[in-house]
């Protein structure tokens, strides 16, 4: 490790300063216009769990506004609710060719439109690689709509679902919490005729992320999603974006996860919210919140699962969460001015020049 420098506090005041000004600088927009031009203050699901999982993270993200790059499994998530559920909802038995190609055209224009989309270990998509993760998407879209045209997947997973009425619909709740009212806003992908709630999941198949029953309890969309729409049924219907040996995308599964809303979610939900209100103090422009940040350390393995030579330094093992503000955390939190950022791993092998 290179020789211990001491501190510059002034420096650190200066960043606590400029925190302050972005604050400041920065009002939260959080509302909605209503059919009667009314601005609706509102918190989105995703605002309340990702200053549950980090609120360095958070933080940089809606206060600061740290840029952060685009991944493709976003876009993939929007052009399969936005593009491909939204033509094929109005009528299951149509031909899906179309679809297909739509889903894959769309995607296609969207990555090479997209300036800050970059792949997971940080570099842009060469053109063939863009080819490739469309050809990709292209059999997932496929195995999800061969799935609910057939009321099972191709390993026999049930996927029915009740009659579709609406898409994309704005879901309000308002709750109160510590004296104030305040509203919940989801977007649920579809709504049923029996009332209940379904949103569509495309995720990864790998262990680390994969969805299951037990993940829907460290979500929170599916509580405001339903009690939004003032139902206690709600699903997830999961696309598992399953790949070969050698990355290319193999058919997906796809599965219904149903749950029943209880009191106990909603108590429990409530007292997440009163966390989170009175932590961020968001109501108060954040004014006196609190963003220590959350660094969860998982050995040498990357987000990925996998170890390798530079995931034995420090600056890059030192928190395994997802995260796009990794390398701006390290500098501003963890590095002591840089004098932290190793070189050599614990066993003395420089590790800078290999890997
Ligand atoms: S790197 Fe970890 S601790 Fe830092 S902001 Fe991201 S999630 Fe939080």
């Amino acid at each position: 490790m290179s020789e211990e420098k001491p501190i510059d506090y002034t420096e650190e005041r200066k960043k606590k300063d400029s925190f302050q000004i972005w604050k400041e600088k920065n009002p939260v927009p959080y509302y909605t216009v209503m059919p009667d031009g009314r601005k609706e203050p509102h918190l989105s699901p995703s605002r309340i769990k990702q200053y549950m999982d980090c609120p360095w993270a958070y933080a940089a993200d809606r206060i600061m506004k740290l840029p952060k790059p685009m991944k493709s499994y976003l876009m993939m998530g929007n052009v399969l609710d936005e593009v491909v559920f939204e033509e094929f909802r109005h009528d299951f038995t149509q031909p899906i060719d179309d679809l297909v190609h739509l889903a894959y055209e769309s995607l296609k224009q969207r990555m090479e439109e997209e300036p800050d989309l970059v792949k997971n270990d940080g570099t842009p998509y060469a053109p063939h690689e863009i080819i490739k993760e469309c050809n990709s998407f292209r059999t997932w879209v496929r195995g999800f709509l061969e799935a609910l045209q057939n009321g099972q997947d191709h390993e026999g997973h049930p996927v029915r679902l009740p009659q579709v009425t609406d898409t994309q619909t704005d879901a309000f709740w308002k709750l109160n919490i510590d004296g104030r009212e305040v509203t919940l806003r989801g977007r649920p992908d579809i709504i049923h005729a029996d009332g209940s709630v379904t949103d569509i999941k495309m995720a990864s198949a790998a262990a680390p992320w994969i969805w299951t029953e037990g993940r829907i309890h460290s979500e929170l969309q599916w509580i405001v999603y339903s009690q939004g729409l003032n139902s206690n049924k709600f699903r997830y219907l999961v696309l598992d974006k399953r790949v070969n040996k050698d990355r290319t995308a193999k058919k997906p599964t796809v599965r219904v996860i149903t749950i029943d809303i209880t009191p106990k979610d909603v108590e429990i939900f409530k007292e997440k919210l009163t966390t989170f209100l009175r932590n961020s103090d968001v109501l108060n422009n954040h004014k006196n919140g609190v963003f220590p940040p959350k660094p969860e350390y998982n050995g040498i393995a990357t987000g990925f699962g996998w170890a390798s030579k530079k995931q034995m330094l420090s600056q890059n093992n030192f928190c395994n969460k997802l995260c796009d503000f990794k390398e701006e955390c390290w500098k501003q939190n963890f590095s002591a001015n840089g004098t932290r950022n190793q070189t050599l791993d614990d066993y003395g092998y420089d590790l800078t020049i290999r890997d």
